[in-house]
């Protein structure tokens, strides 16, 4: 059979190369959401090097990026401190029989930076201390039950997966869902779980894939506060996504309610590979009774990084830069959207933001607005909520904008063509 003459004369790009070297020896060429079937066209799947809020990928083409990572890139890329921090302890070493100091500078730092902290224990991902909080919760509690909302991530292991290939109904036994920022799903959940509740666990905001993102009301925050005191089970928050973002005190501290453990991981060593648990004193012996590790658990490379992100971030304001370049882009959206009449919803914190376009079920817009972008530089998601760093300046911004222009231009296109 002979190819299309199109596909002939078009010259393989590294990154073509790459997926058909990946295609043999790697199943699917990739796992799990980076999965070539999940972008956008265009997008590119390897990448080079990246440096402040620019990635290059194995083209040579450079973008301002908008996932930072997917989520770990707090600071930018490569952010000197954080490197210098980090290369200064990889010479001294990164593995050893047994944890290094930073171990217990760092755990000092999370105690003095988040008031519900009295101690902190580290992993290396976030599916890490999630499962490590779920399982304090219930050493604490003597119970079973876990409140989770419908929808939500808080990892890929098998009782938390989105995907249900190779789980067994067992490994979700006592998980009981409720519906986020519905008080009464919440009440009715606990309900269900009755004296075996050991843990309401919930995300910080709700930042389900496909949907408008969504702050917690008070009034929720408050009634999973309530449930937790009333049967003495864990409120545990899930700050792996939003941690270090919103607010470093942790994302429900605005809010006045407190978590009795909380799980972070993605952004607190600036990309570095590390999660954290933060809990307080009642739930202290539960964490000590508990049998959880990982041969690579107190790595101190990310360890001295977590340090220096963290301490960029307080003297900073990190939290507050990133929300007023997150405002400049959503409030620069907003104005190309309307210029061209094109209704969009934008929803979530500023710092986490999201696009969705209306009429736009199968995500066709959405993703030809993704893909023009690319083209001119940006690099956005159609459906996931985005992500900025510190070294978003107003410039790149601007930038993105134009960018941005592009792929209205290109919805608008396709409207057009529908309506032919
Ligand atoms: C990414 C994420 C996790 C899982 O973290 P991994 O590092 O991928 O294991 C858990 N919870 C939330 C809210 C996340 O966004």
């Amino acid at each position: 059979m002979t190819q299309p003459a199109t596909m002939l004369s078009k010259t393989p790009t590294a990154d073509a190369a790459l997926r058909a070297r990946a295609a043999r020896v790697v199943p699917g060429g990739m796992w799990g959401h980076l999965n070539a079937a999940r972008l956008p066209e265009g997008y590119p799947q390897f990448f080079a090097s990246a440096e402040g809020c620019r990635i290059r990928d194995v083209d040579g083409r450079e973008y301002i990026d908008f996932m930072c990572s997917w989520g770990p890139v707090l600071l930018g890329h490569r952010h000197p401190q954080v490197e210098a921090a980090a290369q200064a302890q990889a010479a001294r070493g990164d593995c050893f029989n047994g944890p290094g100091e930073v171990m217990v500078d760092l755990a000092e730092d999370f105690v003095a930076m988040v008031p519900h902290a009295d101690w902190a224990m580290f992993q290396k991902n976030g599916g890490d201390a999630t499962t490590a909080c779920v399982t304090i919760a219930r050493a604490g509690t003597g119970r079973r039950k876990v409140l989770v909302a419908r929808g939500a991530y808080h990892g890929a292991l098998p009782w938390c997966s989105p995907v249900v290939a190779g789980i067994t109904s067992e490994d979700r036994a006592h998980l009981v869902h409720f519906d986020y920022n519905d008080v009464a799903s919440l009440q009715a959940a606990a309900a269900e779980a009755g004296n075996d509740l050991a843990a309401v666990l919930v995300t910080a905001f709700r930042h389900d894939m496909g949907r408008d993102l969504e702050l917690p009301t008070a009034e929720f925050a408050k009634a999973a506060r309530a449930i937790c005191d009333a049967a003495g089970a864990a409120l545990i928050i899930d700050e792996v996504r939003a941690g270090l973002r919103l607010d470093l005190r942790g994302s429900w501290e605005a809010l006045g309610v407190r978590p009795d453990l909380a799980a972070w991981s993605k952004a607190i060593a600036n990309g570095y590979a590390l999660a954290a648990v933060t809990g307080n004193d009642r739930f202290r012996e539960a964490a000590t009774k508990v049998f959880v590790t990982g041969s690579f658990w107190c790595g101190t490379v990310a360890m001295a990084a977590a340090r220096a992100t963290l301490r960029i971030a307080r003297e900073t304001d990190v939290p507050g830069h990133i929300h007023a370049m997150g405002l400049r882009l959503r409030e620069g959206l907003a104005a190309l959207a309307n210029r061209h009449g094109i209704a969009v919803r934008q929803s979530g914190p500023p710092q986490m933001p999201l696009m969705l376009f209306e009429a736009d079920p199968e995500v066709r817009k959405g993703r030809a607005f993704c893909s023009a972008a690319l083209r001119h530089g940006a690099f956005f998601h159609p459906q996931h909520n985005m992500f900025l760093s510190a070294a978003h300046g107003p410039a790149d911004i601007d930038e993105a904008l134009q960018a941005a222009e592009q792929g209205f231009r290109a919805v608008r296109e396709l409207d057009a063509r529908a309506a032919r």
